[in-house]
Order: structure tokens, then sequence, then C-alpha cells
């Protein structure tokens, strides 16, 4: 698409997308073109007077073509923004999502909060890009931060945004399903937290296609109810050396309920309470322990 500047470009992709239905095209389209002409948005706007480079033609219709098919921009991009900072993503990791900031936040008060004096131990389960752990990492320096995936590739993103945001040294990346790893070296966090599939497996075909075509199936489906991981890393908490302080899940629509009654039954909490998200929908579910900290 020969294009005369920038604004231009900016114009016609918008318009072509938006006209195929895609979600939030404009804003889609600024961040291809900060991508291509690597930039940020302001200094984009500033820009949009410009000449489009004409060398470039070619990629911008590749990377519109691939929009068009109903990538998500993320994957095209190779980021998603997390907690402030900017994350490396890839079709082998699900994509971040903002209600997960909720959790951190939730996890970074409740730590502060619970433990003073002394620096918690913090596992996430099912890292993924390893938002969870690199935050947390990032935001409190004298927390010791271990997260596990099933998946070595998933392992390998998160290990490269460790490195990206100068955690790398604090985070310890083991290779397992769930609980397992923590399990087999006798490690005892103090906080455990998981964001995992919980989509049941009857939605895949109500999903956008942006999800269902593009997102890793493994991270994103949880059974036929979507509470399997649950289930099963609660089942899997006795056999830690000892029962966390904080147990902090995300889950799906009008799944808080039925995972605080299975956390309720495995083991004694002080107190169990549900974070919404900013439409209201409970989204975390957080167990603690007051006494043992
Ligand atoms: N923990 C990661 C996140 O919050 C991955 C979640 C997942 O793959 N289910 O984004």
């Amino acid at each position: 698409m020969p294009t005369a500047t920038i604004r231009e470009a900016y114009v016609e992709a918008s318009s072509f997308l938006g006209k195929l239905g895609v979600a939030e095209a404009a804003s889609c389209v600024e961040l291809l073109l900060q991508h291509l002409l690597g930039c940020t948005r302001t200094k984009l706007l500033f820009r949009f007077q410009e000449q489009f480079p004409v060398e470039l033609a070619e990629s911008w219709r590749q990377l519109v073509e691939r929009k068009a098919a109903g990538e998500p921009v993320q994957y095209i991009i190779g980021e998603q923004d997390f907690y402030g900072l900017p994350f490396a993503v890839s079709p082998a990791v699900l994509i971040p999502r903002p209600e997960t900031e909720l959790l951190v936040e939730a996890l970074l008060h409740e730590g502060t909060r619970l433990f003073p004096l002394g620096a918690p131990l913090l596992a996430d389960v099912g890292t993924g890009s390893g938002v969870i752990p690199v935050t947390i990492a990032h935001a409190r320096l004298a927390w010791r931060v271990a997260a596990s995936d099933i998946s070595a590739a998933a392992l390998e993103m998160a290990r490269v945004n460790a490195q990206r945001h100068g955690v790398a040294a604090r985070v310890e990346w083991l290779e397992g399903d769930l609980l397992e790893p923590f399990i087999q070296r006798g490690i005892a966090p103090d906080i455990l937290v998981s964001n995992p599939p919980y989509i049941p497996d009857g939605d895949l075909p109500a999903l956008m296609p942006e999800v269902r075509l593009f997102e890793p199936h493994t991270a994103l489906f949880g059974g036929v109810e979507g509470l399997d991981l649950y289930r099963r890393m609660i089942s899997q908490l006795p056999q830690l050396p000892r029962i966390p302080t904080v147990v902090g899940f995300e889950v799906g629509i009008r799944q808080a309920e039925a995972v605080a009654a299975m956390l309720g039954a495995a083991a004694d909490w002080d107190e169990i309470r549900f974070v919404p998200d900013l439409q209201g929908i409970n989204r975390h579910v957080l167990a603690i322990r007051e006494s043992s900290g």
C-alpha cells in the first residue's frame, strides 16, 4: 500500500482493519507503527507529517496483513506492558492481562503487611511470560522469588524478561507440573500464586478467534468446569514442607466461590477473600493465615 505520509499510512490501515471488524483498530495500528519505526507513541505523533519511509512499505504491508488475519498485536510486535514494564511475549505464552496486575498488587500489599521484617519467598505456578515473578522481584528487592512452568519454551521467555528487567539473579526457574518442582526440592513458599489455565474446555468455540487461534491452549483450558488446575494444586498443598501463609489465585468468571470452598476445605485459614476486577467480577481468591508470618 503506497502512501505519502505516516499519517496517511495510519489512517489507511486503521480504516482497513476497522472495516474488517478488528477491535481497537486504531490503537493496534499505532502499536504496529511504533514497532515498525522503532519509536514511542509521542515520537510517532510528532512524525505524522513525515514521508512514510519507502523502504519499509513492504514490512508495513506484512504487519497490517498479520493483524488482518486476526493475530494479536502483542504477538506481532512481540511485546505487552504489565505493571508499567514491557514484557516480551511469543505464541509460546499467554498474553498477560491487565486484571493480573491487581493480583500482583494484592500480593505485594499482603506480603509487606505479613512479613514486615523478613523477606518472604514467593512462588508463582505456571508463570508463562514470567510477568508475576519478574514484576514482584522488581518491586520488592528483598523478596526471594521462584517460578514454575511445565513448558520449557515459556520458561525461556520468562528468563528473557527477568534479564531485561535486571532480576535474573533473583528468580529461580523450575520446569515441571504445578507444585511438583517445589515439592521435589523441599521448597516452602510463604506466598504461593498462580494464574492457571481456567477456561472450561467447552467454551472453546465461543472464544474470540484472536484467543482461540493464536494463544497456547495449554495456557487457556482447565477441564470441564475450568477448575482442574486449582483442584490439583490444592491437593498438592499438603505435600509442601508447610502450608503457605498466603495463597493467591486468579480465577475465571463465576469460579471464585468454588475455588474458595476448595481452599477452605484443604487447610485452616484466618481469611479467604476475593479481589474484584475493574468490572466488579471476583477475579482473585486470597487465602491468608495471619498467625504464621
Ligand atoms: N502467569 C502468567 C500470566 O499471568 C501465565 C498465565 C497462564 O498461562 N495461564 O500471564
